[in-house]
């Protein structure tokens, strides 16, 4: 089993992230496979080497380790541009020049129904620059959307989507997940698969490295269940294996809030600061202690 750790280093890492990283790794040691840790830097306007130095600080701390040299993503550039342009050549992306502003204004409308419908990647997204036809020519530099309809179609012809859970969804979700259609069109939409200034997405980059690596159990938190729909989309377009999935449960402060990198106070530095040990960070989010040996 290969199983990994893709922080984005963005803030510190805190409670949360040292549950997913200790789950993927023990998982991963449990059946004497390999624990792997990449660094998911694409979106350049926001990471910082500080954070990635303080990622690797705690994790070492935490007992962790990693085959080196570590995945970075801002180096993987080529790779998301192939898969981009494997899926252009298939007739499945078109450039996108909406704004956010024009996006949220034209789902709202009378004539598309009111309230916008919301996705895992914020509002679905009305269709405005979505050709009639497939774009020809060069792959453009731009922000590239998935035409979902031509791509579900195209993906489904044979064999239906489905991934396995091996965790739980936010529901309860365990065990084979079908993938509908009509969700996927109605509930997702035109994902961006390439940003602005970035050159590429969260899903297509999380995609293409999963199976560089050659991961076969996913483990994150359970937040990111609604985005895998997309990620077994993009396995099938682009020929790559569709790992197993686990989904962890979040954890949460106090009030029941889960936490985000802007909750310093529950960055794994500042226990680690304050002497506490690794052995009683895992007691806090509900982990036995290191398993030795
Ligand atoms: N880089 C993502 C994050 O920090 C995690 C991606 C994943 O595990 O698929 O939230």
């Amino acid at each position: 089993m290969i199983t990994r750790f893709a922080p984005s280093p963005t803030g510190p890492l805190h409670l949360g992230h040292a549950f997913s990283a200790l789950t993927a790794a023990r998982r991963a040691q449990a059946e004497g496979g390999t624990f792997l840790l990449r660094i998911e830097d694409i979106d350049q306007s926001r990471a910082r080497p500080e954070w990635e130095e303080l990622i690797y600080e705690d994790l070492h701390w935490l007992g962790l380790s990693w085959p080196e040299p570590v995945m970075r993503q801002s180096e993987r550039m080529p790779a998301y541009r192939a898969a981009l342009q494997r899926l252009w050549d298939m007739g499945l992306l078109y450039p996108c020049s909406c704004t956010r502003r024009d996006i949220a204004a034209a789902a709202s409308a009378p004539q598309e129904g009111g309230d916008p419908v919301v996705g895992p990647d914020g509002i679905v997204y009305p269709g405005t620059c979505r050709p009639a036809t497939p774009p020809t020519g060069p792959l453009p530099e731009a922000v590239l959307r998935l035409n979902m309809a031509a791509a579900m179609e195209r993906a489904c012809r044979h064999e239906a989507l489905q991934f396995t859970e091996t965790g739980r969804g936010p529901n309860g979700e365990h065990g084979r997940q079908e993938i509908a259609l009509r969700r996927m069109i109605d509930k997702i939409g035109d994902v961006v698969l390439a940003r602005r200034e970035m050159g590429t997405s969260y899903h297509l980059a999380v995609v293409v490295d999963d199976a560089a690596q050659g991961v076969t159990e996913v483990v994150r938190g359970a937040d990111l269940f609604e985005a895998t729909p997309i990620h077994a989309l993009l396995h099938r377009l682009l020929g790559l294996p569709t790992p197993v999935y686990h989904h962890h449960r979040l954890i949460r402060d106090a009030d029941g809030k889960r936490l985000a990198k802007r909750d310093d106070a529950r960055a794994i530095r500042l226990y680690r600061e304050d002497g506490r040990t690794p052995a009683e960070v895992m007691k806090m989010v509900g982990l036995p202690p290191a398993p030795t040996g």
